[in-house]
């Protein structure tokens, strides 16, 4: 899932600044899952707006609302009057919710609730571990199941690095190296013959290094009279 965690909430009073019409917009899916920008947690920051301005001398009308997903028009647009009558959107979806809000509205203003941190799982209670970077050519099927990428703090392809020590990593002690991890995993499985395969440079041109990646799919696409129609 996208990870992300709240802004403080002083920061988000100066994103929205003087604007008197605002629109909390929560989003129901992976930041729901990380308790940062669902339906309870937009409740709470209108609440906590609405409250601030009244004590700051300057009471604003702050409302929410959730949606499913904000990542898809389909599901934004329903809300569209909403939005449209609003001074300011504070978006509690991650980094592509708010820009997916700002694309299909653009007289409105909006601004993030939330930092947008990682692609990760919940590995207990109340904490997240980041797993993927999505670099756009999965090498998992090398390593293990364990990317290299996101969870070595250098993004080693063949570690581990010489300041791996007892199985923990140089630049965090509390964080596992993810090479230990990777050996340790083949080990077990009895596949550390595929760390001796010698492996081509990685081509990161599938990666954020290629600049902005769009995915096309023509099987997918609308010919160009239904788009039309
Ligand atoms: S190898 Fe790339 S796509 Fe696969 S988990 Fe790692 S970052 Fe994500
Ligand atoms: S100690 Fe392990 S995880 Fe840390 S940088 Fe070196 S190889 Fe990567």
């Amino acid at each position: 899932m996208i990870v992300a965690e709240q802004k403080p909430l002083e920061e988000i009073k100066e994103l929205v600044g003087e604007a008197q019409k605002v629109l909390v917009v929560g989003c129901g899916t992976c930041v729901t899952v990380c308790f940062a920008g669902g339906d309870r947690e937009a409740q709470i920051l209108a609440s906590s707006l609405r409250m601030s301005s009244k004590l700051d001398d300057h009471p604003q009308d702050v409302t929410d609302l959730t949606v499913q997903r904000q990542c898809e028009w389909e599901y934004l647009d329903p809300i569209g009057e909403d939005i449209q009558k609003s001074d300011i959107v504070v978006s509690l979806g991650c980094g592509i919710g708010v820009q997916a809000i700002a694309e299909r509205f653009p007289e409105t203003w909006v601004v993030p609730g939330l930092n947008t941190t990682f692609l990760g799982l919940p590995t207990e209670q109340g904490v997240w571990s980041e797993r993927c970077a999505a670099c756009g050519d999965c090498l998992l099927g090398l390593t293990g199941g364990i990317c290299p990428i996101a969870r070595c703090s250098k993004s080693l392809l063949n570690g581990p690095c010489g300041g791996s020590e007892e199985g923990h990593c140089e630049i965090d002690p509390d964080t596992d190296c993810a090479w230990q991890l990777i050996y340790d995993r083949l080990d077990s499985l009895g596949k550390l013959e595929m760390l001796m395969k010698l492996q081509p440079p990685k081509n990161w041109s599938t990666s954020r290094d290629g600049g902005p990646r769009k995915i096309i799919r023509e099987d997918l696409q609308l010919a160009e009279e239904e788009t039309t129609n």
